[in-house]
């Protein structure tokens, strides 16, 4: 049998958002091949190894000093569009495929600009910005099974809600997508775009590293999250060098060399004040390796 390509006891502190210390203990990098991602998820079945995926990591809180098992870290990279549809690879950044859409003068994806992240990370969360999901957009995604199978999903397949899809449920790994977009005036998509990013940074969301919202809202009761902590005086409670952000109240930021657990802690403490005080529970979003 060919050697596998996978790399033993990688650092994966620059592949999380909060800059998290961890390890993998085989890591693979996905860039395109589907019969070699194929024969190394079977290579995990059979060797009994949890297989982890990996996007931009912008949704990841590490609390393991080792993440026991396979990490696919899915880099490909294809974009390509034909009349009003891309076809884009689940790696490529949330950003690039905005940029991409605009230079071929197509509308509807300005909301993923400056969202952190790659396409599959956000299709998996059926991310949100305002009132746009990327559920609104998307036509179907090719996955392949962890028992590697190839199947083909219409969005109607996908069982989308509130930040939430199939995959949140299923042991798939979305490989590539088809979005079903429109013309627009390449004025007007620049000027929502920068309008996005703009915001963003105005928010701080790029002040310290993060993982964004640490909890969905519930929009079913009208509960913000980040309003609920703020409303509590929560803001700016810290365990560690771990902190809710004094700029949103849904932002646990690592403030320096802040350590997985501590954040977790964090997250624990806030469920713990918010159910006492409110008797709400709050679900977490980000996702805890
Ligand atoms: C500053 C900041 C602001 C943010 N703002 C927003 C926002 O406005 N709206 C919003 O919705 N989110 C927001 N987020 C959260 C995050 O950016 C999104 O959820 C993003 O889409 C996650 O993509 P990712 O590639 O980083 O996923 P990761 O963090 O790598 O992964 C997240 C989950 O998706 C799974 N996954 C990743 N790729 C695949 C794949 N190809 N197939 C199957 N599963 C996969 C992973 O296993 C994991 O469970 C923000 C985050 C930050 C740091």
């Amino acid at each position: 049998m060919k050697k596998l390509n996978i790399e033993k006891n990688k650092s994966l502190k620059f592949f999380n958002a909060y800059f998290i210390k961890t390890n993998a203990k085989y890591f693979y990098e996905f860039k395109g091949n589907i019969s070699e991602l194929q024969q190394i998820l079977r290579w995990a079945s059979i060797s009994n190894e949890d297989v982890y995926i990996l996007g931009g990591g912008s949704n990841i809180l590490v609390t393991k000093d080792k993440i026991d098992g396979l990490v696919v870290y899915v880099n490909n990279d294809d974009i390509e569009v034909y009349d009003e549809k891309i076809r884009v690879s689940s790696g490529v950044d949330s950003s690039i495929f905005s940029i991409f859409a605009y230079v071929n003068g197509l509308s509807k994806t300005e909301f993923l600009y400056g969202l952190p992240g790659k396409i599959g990370g956000a299709i998996y969360m059926n991310a949100r910005v305002y009132e746009n999901s990327i559920s609104d957009i998307l036509k179907k995604s090719r996955v392949v099974t962890y028992s590697g199978e190839i199947k083909e999903l219409e969005n109607k397949d996908m069982n989308f809600g509130y930040k939430d899809s199939i995959f949140q449920h299923k042991n798939y790994i979305i490989i590539d997508s088809e979005f079903e977009l429109k013309k627009g005036d390449k004025g007007d998509i620049l000027k929502q775009m920068d309008y996005n990013l703009k915001q963003r940074v105005k928010k701080g969301h790029f002040d310290y590293p993060s993982c964004g919202s640490v909890f969905k809202n519930s929009l079913m009761d009208d509960i913000y999250a980040g309003e609920l902590i703020d409303n509590l005086n929560l803001k700016g409670t810290s365990i560690g060098t771990a902190e809710i952000f004094d700029k949103h109240g849904n932002f646990i930021i690592n403030k320096n060399e802040a350590n997985g657990k501590d954040i977790q802690k964090l997250i624990s403490y806030i469920q713990k004040k918010v159910k006492e005080m409110k008797d709400i529970d709050l679900e977490k979003e980000v996702v805890i390796w």
